[in-house]
């Protein structure tokens, strides 16, 4: 069983309820750890349980159903807020964070906790973490704030050093699993099981690979590696624009289903480089399997890192907001021509 359906961290749950029982909660956390592995439904969750008018704070049992619960779920609780990057920013903007230390000198309404869930701390400017620590060396009393990120690493060393870390795991195949079950996205266990062993600890990545159309997309994008001499950057980018856009008309929807594909492709390359190397494939997909083996005779391991740092650039430029047809047109002429200009001969038809 796991914590109100949220899978794979039952340690931090046991470690949450010692820290509340021996009143010992600290006032300012940095949740870190990979995408998609749950931080900010925990830390959400962790919110209703302090704020509950059922249960204890320290039973970290939210009944979901009391005002307290409900009021959190649609963020119009007086002592939860949630800040977030606004869509057309890039940062989280000063203002926002002025705004959130001046609510956050004053007692919570509820008379217990005050809880503030800071879902981008990844793209806190200077500006806007200088004007936040004093608030996170001593916020006011009964706040809790928690500032969620990938990694200590990507924060000033100054938040970092008046925030208690705390350390999300990648899921295992088996919650993975569970979790494609659970949500209804697949039906069979053995399909379930192959996708999760594929996704490396991400939701979001099993979920993309359960989707056909992202399935499609990415064999057509393969494809036109593989047999087409030379390959159309064109026709790559627009194959990718096109699964965007099909996902949703919100921009950051679009970005993730962009930056997802391109991650992937990122792992199609690295099989290129096992595969060139005479070993297995590490993503263990097999329909990639024979792809990789055919890129091989046009894509020397040098070409391999060259692609793999052009798609980090992209994707870079696509969680900063760079205009998305423009990036991935951009990456797609790079990647066309590395693999042109290989020193490996390249089949010419
Ligand atoms: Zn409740």
């Amino acid at each position: 069983m796991s914590w109100l359906n949220i899978r794979g961290h039952d340690d931090q749950v046991d470690r949450f309820r010692m820290l509340l029982a021996n009143s010992r909660l600290p006032h300012a956390m940095l949740f870190v750890g990979p995408p998609s592995v749950g931080k900010t439904s925990f830390a959400r969750a962790f919110a209703q349980a302090l704020l509950c008018e059922t249960h204890l704070p320290q039973d970290l049992a939210p009944c979901g159903t009391c005002p307290g619960c409900k009021q959190v779920i649609a963020e119009t609780h007086p002592d939860f807020i949630a800040v977030r990057r606004p869509e057309d920013k890039q940062a989280l903007p000063v203002d926002s964070i002025r705004a959130l230390c001046g609510k956050l000198s004053l007692k919570p309404i509820s008379g217990k906790y005050r809880i503030v869930i800071v879902e981008d701390a990844d793209n806190l400017t200077e500006e806007s973490a200088n004007a936040f620590l004093k608030t996170l060396e001593e916020p006011g009393p009964g706040s809790v704030l928690i500032l969620i990120g990938s990694a200590p690493e990507t924060q000033l060393e100054t938040v970092v050093s008046r925030c208690q870390v705390v350390r999300f795991q990648p899921l295992t195949p088996d919650d993975i699993a569970a979790i494609l079950i659970e949500r209804g996205l697949i039906a069979q266990t053995d399909q379930a099981q192959r996708l999760a062993q594929q996704a490396e600890g991400s939701v979001a990545r099993a979920m993309a690979l359960a989707d056909l159309e992202y399935q499609d997309t990415r064999t057509a994008v393969i494809q036109e590696l593989v047999d087409h001499s030379p390959p159309s950057a064109p026709r790559i980018a627009r194959l990718i624009e096109d699964l965007a856009k099909n996902a949703s008309k919100e921009s950051s929807v679009q970005r993730r289903r962009a930056i997802l594909i391109l991650e992937d492709l990122s792992r199609f390359f690295r099989d290129v480089l096992w595969s060139g190397a005479g070993l297995a494939a590490p993503s263990g997909d097999q329909a990639w399997a024979q792809a990789a083996y055919k890129m091989t005779e046009f894509c020397s391991p040098e070409d391999v890192f060259a692609i793999a740092d052009r798609c980090m650039l992209a994707i870079a430029q696509i969680q900063s907001n760079a205009n998305l047809p423009l990036a991935l047109s951009a990456w797609a002429m790079d990647l066309c021509k590395i693999l042109q200009e290989s020193n490996l001969s390249y089949p010419r038809s």
